[in-house]
């Protein structure tokens, strides 16, 4: 059977932003990263900025990545990350798909945060044929009652005298705490509460 291309996937021919987009923009509240030419969506709701990238799914599919704007979203609007389509919900929530992860909370699967959108039926039953990353880990197939939104996660730029440098990556800043001004946001995250392990519909 031929391998499904998930809606997520980054494809090998879409681009991402370059360090020389970047600017030091200088805020009230003091220096935050923003772009030379600002565009109408770069940042969210809570002020965070959001790394841009092309969008063309023609290309051949990474699928160890997914496209920013695409995950997110499917994460935002809670539709199926593998065809776009509204996930499934029942009276007993939404339909995700979860492993243990390193970090994960003693909880687990309650109050697991994740930034791996919802799935319809037909495709949590693909995921679990089909996903490498299911095969190596614990996982649960959920209904979700409340996933909740919990924050972004992305590239922390750091300001020097030269400008912008990268610190680190996959930092993760819950929008319970303040923004930080050096990030630029590639994953929206939401965290599973309400949780109840159910089998595959
Ligand atoms: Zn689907």
């Amino acid at each position: 059977m031929a391998l499904l291309t998930p809606f997520v996937a980054l494809r090998s021919d879409e681009l991402t932003v370059s360090v020389s987009e970047l600017k030091v923009d200088f805020a009230a509240r003091g220096p935050q990263l923003a772009y030379r030419k600002p565009r109408q969506g770069d940042r969210d709701h809570h002020g965070n900025l959001w790394v841009r990238m092309s969008e063309s799914p023609v290309g051949r599919p990474v699928y160890a990545s997914m496209h920013t704007s695409r995950q997110r979203r499917c994460m935002e609007r809670l539709l199926c990350q593998v065809c776009g389509e509204p996930a499934d919900r029942n009276e007993q929530g939404w339909l995700f798909l979860d492993w243990r992860r390193p970090d994960s909370p003693r909880t687990w699967p309650e109050r697991s945060i994740t930034s791996m959108p919802p799935l319809c039926v037909e495709h949590a039953r693909v995921s679990v044929r089909q996903c490498p990353f299911l095969r190596r880990a614990e996982y649960a197939v959920l209904r979700v009652r409340k996933p909740q939104l919990y924050g972004v996660s992305g590239t922390l730029y750091q300001l020097a005298d030269t400008g912008w440098h990268t610190s680190e990556n996959d930092v993760l800043s819950p929008y319970s705490s303040p923004r930080l001004p050096g990030m630029l946001a590639s994953r929206l995250h939401r965290q599973l509460r309400g949780v109840m392990v159910v089998d595959l519909p």
